[in-house]
């Protein structure tokens, strides 16, 4: 047989593909050439067939499709820790919005760059931001490497990005101009909820990204009391609301949807909608549980996603996994919902397909941009090893992964960045957690 060459080889004791047969094979291999998988196979298959660069040779790793946090804010990593044990609206008004003013487009890069590494160490190769400043999330998105769909946060009222709405939506199609054919970079239009903006200002987002054919998100039915308060102003619950202002379709995606009732996940099914699981931004602001096996049983689109790291407090999905499968058992007091495998299947394929990324993101398949982790299988907390999905879900922290890869680039190894100096990082965001705590009150 006529050896093939590649790039890049890399040798699996376990390999979870997340392909359409969802095979898990041990002893594993992976060629890749010009940023895709080539083919991923038994190695002894692969090695006889292809030859490039080993990476990582004479390791035990544990192979598998890069996450994707569909639902962040990266900049709040500056933030992380700042406020917690609060309830939504009082830790969102007394705490968050009141230092969210004093950022500059430098504390904005340099918080989302945090954030970048933060996600690029614990194996998150794609991420789905919403903030102001977004051209400045995007720089740092763009240095790191990452696979990243941003949209300017819009809101109804100033903040440190614009000060009239007019100014802030004129940012978003600038955003969407710019990043229109960016290979990494996706704009998306990102309203910020029902209860920060008016039914003229999601019209307006919603044309846009029409016009822009992107993604439109939102955050959507967090709490019971936005559900009152949207009934207060505007007659009707929050997905209602949106429908009857034309603002749901396969474009739109809702993070959180923790007070839907049945009729409107079949609305969301209905209508190709996404919705965006943060379960643990839920507990931890007491939001509630929304009911993601409900949802999955109507046929609604589901992703996961950390939300900002002031609510989470981390960004990695590995623990994002973690509590959506455990959530729901606790909730429904039936262990098997939210198995292993349909968690991982919200953190890569799914989640690829409702950000309406390239085909065969979120797999190790044939033809699949090569976006793919290594976690170290030696680590005490990975052994033995009979089932790597249920390891991805329930053992690993995510400190295990030794390789993240995206376009088949290496942007982290063995404890380097590639892109990001860290050291120098770490610096700046010494100095930015004292201007933190001097801006929101907290001398220590
Ligand atoms: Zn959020």
């Amino acid at each position: 047989m006529k050896i093939q060459h590649c790039d890049t080889i890399l040798r699996a004791a376990w390999l979870v593909t997340q392909d359409n047969d969802r095979r898990v094979i041990e002893n594993a291999g992976v060629a890749i050439a010009d940023g895709r998988v080539l083919a991923a196979g038994p190695w002894d298959e692969i090695s006889s067939q292809y030859q490039g660069k080993e990476l990582l040779p004479g390791r035990e790793l544990l192979l598998m499709p890069g996450l994707i946090n569909a639902h962040t804010h990266a900049p709040m990593t500056l933030f992380r820790g700042l406020a917690d044990d609060l309830p939504l609206m009082e830790w969102l008004h007394d705490y968050v919005f009141p230092v969210e003013q004093k950022h500059t487009p430098e504390t904005v890069r340099l918080g989302a760059l945090l954030a970048c590494a933060e996600m690029t160490r614990f194996g998150v190769t794609a991420f789905c931001d919403m903030h102001f400043m977004a051209a400045h999330v995007a720089e740092a998105a763009e240095q790191s490497g990452l696979r990243a769909m941003l949209g300017e946060a819009l809101f109804g009222f100033p903040n440190p990005s614009y000060q009239t709405f007019d100014q802030g939506f004129a940012k978003a199609e600038a955003l969407c101009e710019t990043y229109r054919d960016h290979p990494r970079i996706t704009p998306t239009v990102a309203p910020h909820a029902v209860y920060t903006t008016t039914p003229e200002m999601l019209e307006r987002t919603w044309s846009l990204a029409e016009s822009s054919n992107t993604l439109w998100v939102i955050h959507l039915a967090e709490t019971t009391t936005e559900t009152a308060e949207c009934i207060e102003k505007f007659g009707a619950r929050p997905l209602a609301y949106l429908d009857s202002i034309g603002c749901i379709g396969p474009r739109t995606m809702l993070a959180h949807g923790v007070d839907l009732n049945t009729e409107e996940m079949d609305r969301l099914a209905q209508a190709g909608a996404t919705v965006v699981h943060c379960p643990k931004s839920n507990m931890k602001l007491a939001s509630g549980v929304a009911p993601v096996p409900e949802m999955s049983r109507r046929g609604v689109q589901t992703a996961l996603g950390t939300d900002g790291a002031a609510s989470n407090n981390t960004l990695g999905m590995f623990t994002e996994m973690r509590f959506a499968a455990l959530l729901h058992k606790a909730h429904t007091l039936d262990a098997t919902v939210m198995d292993a495998q349909s968690v991982l299947d919200m953190a890569t394929c799914d989640g690829a397909r409702a950000l309406g990324m390239t085909a065969g993101a979120g797999t190790i398949a044939p033809g699949a941009p090569a976006d793919i982790i290594a976690l170290d299988l030696t680590r005490p907390n990975l052994r033995p090893c009979y089932n790597p999905i249920s390891h991805a879900v329930y053992a690993a922290e995510g400190g295990e992964v030794c390789l993240t890869m995206v376009d088949g680039e290496v942007l982290y190894k063995d404890g380097a960045f590639t892109r990001i100096d860290y050291p120098a990082l770490l610096n700046e965001v010494r100095g930015l957690g004292a201007w933190v705590r001097q801006q929101s009150g907290r001398n220590a």
